[in-house]
Parts: C-alpha cells; structure tokens; sequence
C-alpha cells in the first residue's frame, strides 16, 4: 500500500486519453490499492487513473454512506443515463475551486473488477455525477470544461 501524489490539471496526464486495462494482474491490484488509499486520504468521493500519472482506464468511487465503500470499475463504460441535476462539482485536481455542471440524475455503468470479471453498477445523484465526472477523466475531460461556471467565493 503507498499513497499516490495527486497531479493536478496543469500535468499533461489529466488531458490524454487513457488505454484499456489488458493485465488483471498484481500490478493492476498494487494500483487499485493504493488508489483507494489515496482517496481515502484525500477526503474524495472519486479518482481517476490518470489522476495519478496512470494513462489507464482505471476508477475509483466511493459509493458508501457514512462507512467508505470504494468501487473498483475497470475499463467502464456508461451503459445508460436518465434525468438531469445542475449543481456544484470539484475535482482533487483542481483543489480549492467548485463548478456548476450539469450531469444526468441517474447513470448506469459496465466494468470489470480487479480481476477481469465485468459486472454493472448504477447509481443516482452524487454516484451519478462521480461516474460520469470519472469516466470524464478516462478521456481527459476535466469539469471544468463542461461546466457552466466557477463558484464565487461568496457562493462557496
Ligand atoms: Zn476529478
């Protein structure tokens, strides 16, 4: 286990697209583990492979409630959006700013797990945004260039 450095949207990585994950090996493990450490840490909700320097397909959600609960989806793809929310959204790579997006209400998602196996999973509201905020980043789209607008200071 070993925290990771969280990059932010200055770096070249958060703006490329990332490969599919083709070895569900101990590697992969070493990098979800230490992902989940470094969310954890950082207090996230969401991270994102690339976050971290990894230009890999590779997601982090916690979808837990008071207890973190972390998913691990690998190579997701968004199966299936309904509704709309408009509200406030940060990102651990643009520390100290929020932006008003606009996301689905409701989002389902296909992956695979650590070890290959594809699985789906959905979720609404905040779920919702953090699937498509992190499956965003797998195609280095940052919020903010989906958003409407930052916060102001009085806002936040
Ligand atoms: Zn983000």
């Amino acid at each position: 286990m070993g925290l990771r450095k969280i990059l932010t949207d200055k770096e070249p990585a958060l703006h490329k697209v990332c490969k599919p994950v083709t070895a569900f090996d101990a590697k992969l493990h070493k990098l979800l583990d230490d992902m989940a450490e470094t969310l954890l840490d950082s207090g996230g909700v969401g991270l994102a492979a690339p976050q971290v320097g990894i230009l890999r397909r590779v997601v982090l959600v916690d979808v837990g409630g008071e207890e973190p609960e972390i998913l691990e989806l690998i190579n997701p793809e968004l199966l299936e959006t309904s509704g709309e929310q408009y509200g406030p959204e940060g990102c651990l790579s643009v520390p100290g700013k929020y932006g008003l997006v606009k996301r689905p209400n409701y989002a389902k998602v296909r992956a695979q797990d650590r070890d290959g196996n594809w699985f789906e999973a959905e979720g609404e509201e905040l779920i919702a945004r953090c699937f498509c905020h992190e499956l965003d980043h797998l195609d280095g789209i940052i919020y903010t260039q989906v958003m409407d607008r930052f916060l102001t200071e009085d806002e936040m």
